[in-house]
């Protein structure tokens, strides 16, 4: 890889949280970065960040569940940026409630973001990667997956995700690309500071609270979850597919 031409990283959900974090660590780690996100306005800061810190960064408006918004993203960017070879499927969504309230329309909201719309993203990305013989796929599923209170149709899409890398590791090895998950634990973004107002916990309690009960002691942020997307997808990590890495702090959810 010569620094005129970076290889491209398309990173879902990136506007805040754990993508934008993911972001702006492929962009310091040499990547031109796609940031994508449902509306393109949001992205700016973190193009922005990027930017200023000597990287390149293309803000992209998508809803990743939409079929025509992801082909004409993933164009987009391959026009503007280059043939996207490393994807990270992190745009996530939650409608949690009990299975006897759960609705339809949260069940398949969460259906269509996670598993749907990363089909969609990796289905799109694949021919490059395949083209290039070089490509990186990570997909973010939970430690949700291993069941949680009030998260069926979360937890659902989360394991799912699981056997949809090991699948894609399965498919598309032999062209040289790997495909992996990470399932955090608690992470302290907008998304757990949702669950903390559902619940009606100040989010400051509802972290020590987390934190107590994590054996190193603090809940995690973003950035550690970026570092290991970091590990993903390096040249050095080639010969590590198909495989799902629990990010919580500890041995257990
Ligand atoms: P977040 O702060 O809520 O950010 C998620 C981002 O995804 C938001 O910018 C959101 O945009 C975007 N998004 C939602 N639906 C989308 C769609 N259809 N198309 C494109 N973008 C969409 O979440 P996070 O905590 O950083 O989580 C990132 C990923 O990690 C998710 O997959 C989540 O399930 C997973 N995860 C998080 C935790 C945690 O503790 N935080 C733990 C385990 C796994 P809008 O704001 O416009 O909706």
């Amino acid at each position: 890889m010569s620094e005129a031409t970076p290889r491209v990283a398309v990173v879902t959900g990136a506007a805040r949280g754990i993508g934008a974090a993911t972001a702006k660590r492929l962009a310091a780690d040499g990547f031109a970065v796609a940031v994508l996100d449902l509306d393109e306005a949001t992205t700016k800061d973190t193009v922005q960040e990027i930017e200023a810190a000597g990287g390149r960064a293309l803000g992209v408006g998508a809803d990743v569940s939409d079929a025509e918004q992801v082909q004409a993203a993933v164009d987009r960017i391959a026009a503007e940026l280059g043939a996207p070879v490393v994807l990270v499927n992190n745009a996530g969504v939650t409608r949690d409630n009990m299975l006897f309230k759960m609705t339809e329309v949260d069940w398949d909201m969460v259906m269509n973001v996670h598993l749907r719309g990363s089909f969609l993203m990796t289905r799109a990305c694949q021919k490059y990667m395949v083209d290039g013989k070089w490509g990186r796929v990570v997909n973010l599923s939970s430690v949700s997956a291993l069941g949680n209170r009030g998260q069926a149709n979360y937890a659902t899409a989360k394991a799912g995700l699981q056997g949809f890398t090991k699948t894609l590791a399965i498919e598309l090895g032999k062209f040289g690309v790997t495909a992996n998950a990470i399932a955090p634990g608690f992470i302290q973004t907008e998304m757990t500071k949702a669950t903390a107002e559902r619940m009606g916990v100040p989010f400051e309690d509802f972290v020590k609270a987390a934190a107590s009960q994590i054996p190193v002691a603090r809940v995690g942020q973003p950035e550690d979850i970026a570092h290991l997307v970091s590990f993903f997808v390096s040249e050095g990590a080639g010969f590590v597919s198909g495989q799902v890495v629990y990010a919580a702090g500890g041995p257990r959810a």
